[in-house]
């Protein structure tokens, strides 16, 4: 047995509004039972792993067909397929086929829909209950007609997401967790369950670049990019198979392992690290001034958080020991050809007395007008708002002192 799109193909003009938007219908057998055994029963979708959700749903005889129907019709519930869409992290379906999208990614907000959920089990429970396991999950747009979608796979990534929910990201790991508790209450997934989906591919959207890794268009399947950052938490608690390694190469191997171990562990500190400091600097080259946010939301942004005192040596990822710069600044800065200092009113660029020299030795192509343009006060809109996030003075007196050893200040 199968639930099923089916166009709602001719009405009357007073439904025109209506025209094109389809109904969700049983159809075929399941070890003997039809459509018409299984009407006005509430629907549970088992959705395995124990898990199960009581959707407030029915089937029920309409128009001569046995429909998907809400039980209190007087109610929001969402429809079977909305349901589902959100318990899978699935982009918004859409009824209307009219508005289906020609081309792929097929799955992205309102320009597909589900076509078929192919069901593997359909169970008569008491009088009034209908237990129903899903097998897989047909979705299509108006020039690819069946995909088709593995329902336990994807449950299962889904599962992996929840359980390192707490190492990725803050706002992206409350949002799971928050889906997570929709779905573990049994149903039935309600509006606020579709709204964090919502919420996860615009969030993931944003962020992908802080996780160093290519996101989804916020419109689109957030879960490849968030198993994506998931693997990235969990690669410090995979087992290393040591017996498949040639004894030479073990240390080696624990070696390479422990640090990736160390700079994953690291990798959720750094992405919250990297979006504070764009959103303090409005994404601005504190030196040059360009504005440089990530193009069209989902690209990566042409500044960096540049660290005062370097992370590998003191570990501080707080605003107060960054400067927002481009890129080719941040490369200027880490190179030491320019230096940020505290002045009484500010901040300002300077460039220490052996940079020109260095510059004038690189030759060809680079001359030192490029850092006599750096130099200066930095003008205060390029700052935060919040003087509680500017650069601590201590710590770029500190990062002069472990850049130039032999100079007092
Ligand atoms: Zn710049």
């Amino acid at each position: 047995m199968r639930i099923s799109w089916r166009s709602s193909g001719n009405r009357s003009s007073a439904d025109a509004k209506r025209q094109g938007r389809g109904e969700y219908e049983f159809s075929d057998q399941f070890d003997g039972l039809g459509p018409r055994d299984v009407l006005n029963r509430r629907i549970i979708v088992e959705l395995g792993s124990g898990l199960e959700i009581n959707t407030q749903l029915e089937g029920r005889w309409t128009r001569s067909k046995p429909t998907i129907r809400r039980i209190d019709s007087s109610s929001r519930t969402p429809l079977i397929q909305l349901q589902l869409a959100a318990v899978l992290l699935m982009p918004k379906p859409i009824r209307t086929d009219r508005s289906w999208g020609h081309y792929r990614p097929v799955m992205q907000d309102d320009l597909y829909g589900i076509l078929h959920i192919n069901l593997n089990k359909v169970e008569l429970v008491g009088t009034d209950a209908l237990r129903i396991g899903i097998g897989e999950v047909i979705v299509g747009n108006a020039m690819y007609q069946a995909e088709e979608l593995r329902y336990a796979e994807r449950l299962e990534l889904v599962r992996r997401c929840w359980h390192r929910k707490d190492a990725i990201n803050g706002e992206i790991g409350g949002l799971l967790a928050e889906h997570e508790r929709q779905v573990r209450a049994g149903g039935p997934i309600l509006e606020r369950g579709l709204e964090v989906v919502k919420q996860l591919q615009e969030e993931m959207a944003r962020s992908a670049g802080d996780f160093g890794i290519v996101g989804n268009a916020p419109t689109g399947d957030v879960l490849p990019s968030l198993v994506e950052a998931v693997a990235i938490a969990d690669v410090s608690s995979q087992p290393v198979p040591l017996d498949a390694i040639h004894p030479e190469q073990q240390e080696l191997r624990r070696r390479s392992v422990r640090q990736w171990a160390q700079h994953a562990a690291r990798g959720a500190e750094s992405a919250r690290f990297r979006r504070q400091m764009r959103e303090a600097y409005r994404s601005t080259c504190v030196i040059c001034g360009l504005q440089l946010p990530p193009l069209g939301g989902d690209g990566n942004p042409g500044v960096d958080a540049a660290h005062i005192l370097p992370w590998r040596h003191y570990d501080l990822d707080v605003v107060q020991n960054g400067l927002c710069l481009c890129k080719l600044h941040h490369w200027a800065f880490d190179e030491g050809l320019i230096e940020v200092r505290k002045t009484d009113s500010g901040y300002a660029v300077a460039v220490p007395p052996e940079a020109e020299e260095r510059v004038a030795a690189f030759g060809a192509g680079f001359s030192a007008e490029f850092l006599r343009q750096c130099q200066g006060a930095i003008q205060g809109s390029r700052l935060p708002e919040n003087q509680g996030n500017w650069p601590s003075q201590a710590y770029l007196e500190e990062r002069r002192r472990a850049f130039n050893p032999e100079q007092s200040n």
